[in-house]
C-alpha cells in the first residue's frame, strides 16, 4: 500500500518497498497491517494477493524519488524493514533511496532493534548520520519493548525515536538519553487492550523532564474516533526539528533512481526473493 495522504496522525505518506511480516512480540497481537493485508489474500492482481506473507517490492524501491514535494514518510507501514527475511543488500538499497531523496523526512520504525543496531553501526553507516532519517523502535511493554531502547541508543543514529504504542502497561522509568522524539498511543479496533491515563502521564512527565518532544497519537479503544487524542484537554503534536533540503531536478532524480535500481539488480535478486 502506498499513500500520499496517510491516515496515521504522525506522518504524511507511507512507502512500502517491503510487504508482509511475522509477529514478534505482544504489540503485534492486533497488527493492523496483517488485518488489512489478509483481507485481500487470493484476490488476483491485488498488491496483497499474497496476504501478509513477507516479500520485497523492488518496483516500489525508488518511489520517493518520484515524489516532487517534501513529505514526512513512514517507511514500511505494512512491514518491518529489519525483518530477518529482508536481505541486507535490499535494506542498503532502501537506505540509498532515503539518502538520495533527502528533501523528505523518513521515519523508520522497527521491533527488530538488534538488527537495526548492528546494521546502523556497519553497512548502513552512510545513512545513520543523516538528520532527515529518523530511526525508531516500538516500546509496548517492559519485557519486550523497553530493552529495545538500549539497542537504539547504541546505534549510530542522528535522530532516534520511540513509538510507545500500543502501550500495554506502565512502562516504568524510561531511559530517554539521546532520544529525540516519543510517540504514545493506545490500541484501537476490535478487542483493543486498554491504556490507563496514568501510564500516559508518566511518559509525558518523563519527556518534559528530559526535554524530549512528545506526540500523543490517540487513546484508542474500540471506537477510537470517540475517545479522541486529547490529554488533559489538549493535543500534543510535537516533533523533532526537520531539516530542509532542495528537491533535485527530474533528470537528477531519474538518473539516481536508475543507478540505485541497477546496483540492486546486480545483487542477485532471485536469491533475495527465494
Ligand atoms: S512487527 Fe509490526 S508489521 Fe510486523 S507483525 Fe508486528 S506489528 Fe505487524
Amino acid at each position: 500500500m502506498m499513500s500520499l495522504d496517510s491516515a496515521i496522525e504522525w506522518t504524511d505518506a507511507t512507502w512500502n518497498p517491503v510487504r508482509g511480516c511475522t509477529k514478534i512480540s505482544p504489540g503485534c497481537k492486533h497488527c493492523y497491517a496483517e488485518t488489512f493485508a489478509e483481507r485481500f489474500r487470493g484476490v488476483k492482481g491485488h498488491p496483497y494477493e499474497q496476504g501478509f506473507d513477507l516479500r520485497l517490492v523492488p518496483e516500489k524501491l525508488t518511489e520517493p524519488l518520484r515524489w516532487r514535494f517534501p513529505k514526512m514518510i513512514f517507511v514500511n507501514s505494512m512491514s518491518d524493514l529489519f525483518h530477518e527475511g529482508v536481505p541486507d543488500d535490499y535494506i542498503v538499497a532502501v537506505a540509498k533511496v532515503m539518502v538520495a531523496a533527502k528533501w523528505h523526512t523518513y521515519q523508520v520504525l522497527t521491533k527488530r532493534s538488534q538488527r537495526l543496531r548492528s546494521l546502523l553501526n556497519s553497512t548502513l553507516g552512510f545513512a545513520a548520520a543523516q538528520p532527515h532519517i529518523w530511526w525508531g523502535v516500538s516500546v509496548e511493554d517492559r519485557r519486550y519493548g523497553v530493552p529495545r531502547i538500549e539497542d537504539l541508543q547504541n546505534a549510530e543514529a542522528a535522530v532516534r525515536f520511540l513509538s510507545v504504542e500500543p502501550l500495554l502497561e506502565d512502562p516504568g522509568k524510561l531511559s530517554l538519553d539521546r532520544i529525540n522524539w516519543v510517540i504514545v498511543g493506545g490500541e484501537s479496533g476490535p478487542g483493543a487492550r486498554p491504556m490507563r491515563k496514568e501510564w500516559v502521564m508518566s511518559v509525558r512527565h518523563q519527556c518534559r523532564q528530559a526535554n524530549v518532544p512528545f506526540f500523543f497519537k490517540q487513546w484508542g479503544g474500540v471506537r477510537k474516533v470517540k475517545s479522541g487524542r486529547k490529554l488533559d484537554g489538549r493535543t500534543y503534536d510535537e516533533f523533532p526539528r526537520r531539516v530542509r533540503h532542495p528537491v533535485l531536478t527530474l533528470n537528477e532524480c531519474t538518473s539516481l533512481a536508475e543507478s540505485i535500481e541497477a546496483a540492486f539488480r546486480r545483487v542477485d535478486l532471485v536469491d533475495c526473493l527465494a
